[in-house]
């Protein structure tokens, strides 16, 4: 174990703690931008700078390592003189568009911004430099305008879902991400998970089914359970005048954390899709029998109760096991389905309908 102190503080920690993480420790919040717990640091934006006794220049605390007797300051008035010039030469980048930005109000940078009253200097940005939803891909909305260069886009793509899609191209004031060879996003191979949306602490990668429709703070957050898979990851529905309008990761998912694939946090439009059926509907011969019938109309799909579609699917069962046997009955289950709804399958096909014909989509 180590032992230094923070702000006074004694603290203990193992080897390899970050000073960052040792501080978080006693309750003392470093800010921080380019750093994020799930993604591995690389102290490339300097917000999180400290003091250390005896040291000539403010170290980046994400990176450095806690040492045996280490004495660090985190908000001396050199520090905070620092972090206001980092923000300063940030915001002299980015574009001032906070009021029809869709993040205004959950964006790291407009939050720093407030916490150390600084403001968008006059000698800075000339107007935008990129165009703003570059990417033709259907479900992230790119301006690299509002981009301050974190590159935890490349890391959540890299370390998360695996792709490699994003790197940095360009030097000095230039400096940006881009997909593969400065390509589109499919075209690099983007399984549009939205990883580096979620991971993006700006404007820079946003939702783009969502855009515009309804920022954080005027939706109401419903956690739920995923209905795509059996692996049962966990989000929110962001939910605006009684419809679902984004999905968003939390990292109190105990599953997935902040990781969805593209089912989860861009396949809901199903939801309030005027398609999707909402009532059972049955074969229009099984309610009114076959005598009534014209061409074509005793197979019209009919809307019906859920009563009356479970007694009729009740009474086919019991009719084809009596005429056929329980083995001319075959059970299907889906991925889809919880593992409780399809351990409830094995159970009516096994038990109820006497058979053992049940298998699974996952296996076709
Ligand atoms: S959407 Fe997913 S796969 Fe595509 S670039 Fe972002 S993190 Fe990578
Ligand atoms: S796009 Fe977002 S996550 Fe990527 S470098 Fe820019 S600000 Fe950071």
């Amino acid at each position: 174990m180590i032992n230094l102190k923070i702000n006074g503080k004694e603290v203990q920690v193992p080897e390899g703690t970050t000073v960052l993480q040792a501080a978080g420790q006693v309750g003392v919040t470093i800010p921080t931008l380019c750093n994020h717990p799930d993604l591995h640091a690389t102290g490339g934006c300097r917000i999180c700078v400290v003091d250390v006794k005896g040291w000539r220049t403010p170290m980046a605390s994400c990176t450095l390592p806690a040492s045996e007797g280490m004495e660090v300051e985190t908000h001396s008035p050199a520090i905070l003189k620092s972090r206001k010039t980092i923000l300063e030469l940030l915001l002299a980048n980015h574009p001032r568009d906070c009021l029809t930005c869709d993040v205004g109000g959950s964006c790291e940078l407009q939050d720093l911004s407030y916490e150390y009253q600084v403001q968008v200097p006059e000698w800075g940005t000339k107007g935008t430099r990129y165009i703003a939803d570059s990417d033709p891909n259907p479900f992230v909305r790119v301006d690299m305008n509002r981009c301050i260069q974190c590159t935890r886009c490349v890391r959540a793509c890299t370390e998360i879902q695996g792709r490699f899609v994003w790197t940095m191209a360009e030097r000095g004031f230039d400096t940006h991400p881009v997909p593969g060879a400065d390509t589109d996003m499919l075209d690099a191979r983007c399984e549009s998970c939205g990883a580096c949306v979620a991971y993006c602490p700006t404007g820079a990668l946003s939702d783009k089914m969502s855009y515009g429709q309804g920022r954080t703070h005027q939706v109401k957050k419903v956690m739920t359970t995923c209905t795509f898979c059996g692996v049962g990851c966990q989000f929110e529905l962001n939910v605006k005048d009684g419809r679902v309008i984004r999905v968003t990761s939390t990292e109190e998912a105990p599953v997935n954390g902040n990781h969805l694939c593209v089912k989860g946090r861009y396949g809901y439009d199903f939801i309030h899709h005027p398609d999707r059926l909402v009532k059972p509907k049955v074969r229009r011969y099984l309610i009114e029998g076959k005598k009534k019938k014209t061409k074509g109309k005793p197979w019209e799909w009919v809307e019906t109760d859920w009563d009356t579609a479970l007694d009729l699917a009740a009474r086919k069962l019991h009719d084809v096991r009596t005429n056929f046997g329980a083995d001319s009955i075959g059970v299907l289950t889906s991925a889809k389905c919880t593992n409780e709804e399809n351990y409830v399958m094995n159970k009516f096909a096994r038990q109820v309908l006497g058979t053992n014909n049940i298998d699974h989509c996952a296996r076709l």
